[in-house]
């Protein structure tokens, strides 16, 4: 049991998304995690326990919202009802219980090209001809676009379901009902914007419709502080994390420069995470708010439990850009060091005692482009430890606090420590179990063996009290 005159127990979790991949010829037949230089990563390793995790259950490749739902305790089966809510409440819109959105990412999206959901329908067929349309929507559409989708209830519905009906037949329905109500209201918006003016100019077909994806209802669930009795902040500037935590009842701190992309300033989100799990003796940040353009002030107190998510691993799987992800990884590995030395900081002044968790929600292996079954590798260590493993404190006085950008190496590029990928690492662990290193093919040397993400939070729990 713990003592009440202990410091209290407090967790950093770095959720590195994608961070799982494959043995590469180029790389000497190791994982770009395997060759990149992460020795905070690896002192995590060494002075804790490790595992393989498969997120949601063995040979299942998943989303990263249903990923998300499992490695935080709870059920899929009982509580996936979509990703459309959590989208758009990670974009601010505030849901109700009841309430149903779809996912209309380009929509959404301010500047950035991407994959559209605009297409082309075939009005005497009533089959979509083409789709995947891109364009740029300015700033300025996009709250055209909100209210008019608000005012045509397509983003918001409180139906009416039937208790006990499958979600998939209720995807199906609310689908069906949309796209026969509204099908008509689309061209006049669409076939008037100026991304259709711009095609039509360019000789291209035009996008009269919008393609309706990721159906899903606001959940209810019972709080994460309800279910696991600590309380929880998150830092995740990715929209659909976002809503996945709020709807879990977890605040989402303001992290200045925190993007969710390429241009994300990783020290911003270390900075954020440590200051809420070291308040009060550090001012906590703001939360946001859906529905609300100001933020309210995070809990004066802190939180016990700090969720650092952080995308671009992923993105770089994505992107297929192998060199890239060792890179990122090694500027995940920079910030986790901030972040290290930032808690160091408020641990000494006796109120706190911290514990270090890094793991991913799945694999996104840079030669598949995509999400993959294969499992991620899992670290957790008491902070304490991790500074006997870095030898000391004079680690940490070696680490700048300053921000700094992600490398820009394209895919392709090459490594600068290549050689490294013919080498073995050698080393001793410091504590916990034999592992010294952070990545898929050490970690399954790991004390925890392999387990399943729905028992990952017992596990931290039990290291809490434990340990
Ligand atoms: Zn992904």
């Amino acid at each position: 049991m713990v003592n009440s005159k202990e410091p209290k127990r407090r967790v950093a979790f770095i959720l590195v998304d994608g961070v799982g991949d494959v043995s590469l010829p180029k790389f000497g037949f190791k994982t770009p995690m395997q060759v990149a230089n992460v020795p905070n990563l690896d002192a995590i390793a060494s002075a804790g326990i490790n595992g393989l995790m498969d997120p949601v259950e063995v040979g299942l490749g998943c989303g990263s919202d249903t990923a998300h739902l499992s490695l935080l305790g709870y059920d899929l089966r009982i509580y996936y009802r979509g990703r459309g809510a959590f989208e758009s409440m990670g974009i601010g819109l505030a849901m109700a219980l009841g309430d149903i959105a779809f996912k209309v990412r380009t929509i959404f999206s301010a500047v950035t090209m991407l994959k559209s959901n605009l297409a082309t329908l075939d009005e005497s067929s009533g089959v979509v001809t083409s789709r995947g349309q891109t364009g740029i929507l300015k700033k300025k559409d996009l709250f055209f676009v909100q209210h008019w989708m608000d005012s045509s209830c397509l983003l918001f519905l409180n139906m009416k379901l039937e208790s006990g009906m499958p979600w998939s037949i209720v995807k199906q329905r609310i689908r069906l009902q949309l796209l026969m109500s509204y099908r008509k209201k689309y061209p006049a918006f669409l076939v008037g914007h100026p991304v259709n003016a711009r095609r039509v100019a360019e000789g291209k077909n035009i996008a009269n419709v919008v393609l309706l994806r990721g159906c899903g209802i606001r959940i209810e669930v019972p709080p994460f502080e309800k279910i696991h009795g600590l309380r929880p902040c998150m830092v995740a500037p990715t929209k659909i994390i976002a809503g996945l935590g709020l709807s879990l009842g977890i605040d989402i701190l303001g992290a200045p420069g925190a993007t969710g992309d390429y241009r994300t300033l990783l020290t911003s989100k270390a900075d954020a995470i440590a200051r809420a799990l070291s308040a009060p003796s550090k001012s906590c940040p703001n939360v946001f708010v859906p529905g609300e353009d100001e933020h309210k002030p995070g809990r004066p107190n802190g939180y016990d439990f700090g969720f650092l998510h952080i995308k671009a691993i992923d993105d770089a799987g994505h992107d297929k850009a192998s060199v890239f992800k060792a890179k990122g990884l090694e500027a995940v590995d920079k910030a986790i060091g901030q972040l290290t030395k930032l808690l160091w900081q408020a641990e000494a002044a006796g109120e706190f005692q911290y514990y270090i968790c890094v793991t991913g929600v799945h694999s996104t292996p840079v030669e598949y482009g995509d999400h993959s079954f294969e499992p991620v590798p899992f670290t957790l260590c008491r902070l304490k430890d991790f500074i006997g493993a870095v030898g000391g404190d004079s680690h940490l006085s070696n680490i700048p606090l300053d921000p700094f950008p992600l490398p820009t190496v394209e895919s392709g590029g090459d490594l600068a420590h290549a050689d490294r990928s013919q080498e073995e690492k050698q080393g001793l662990a410091f504590n916990g179990d034999k592992v010294f290193e952070f990545n898929e093919i050490a970690a399954a040397r790991g004390i925890l063996g392999r387990f399943t993400g729905s028992e990952m939070m017992g596990i931290i729990k039990a290291h809490l009290k434990l340990s």
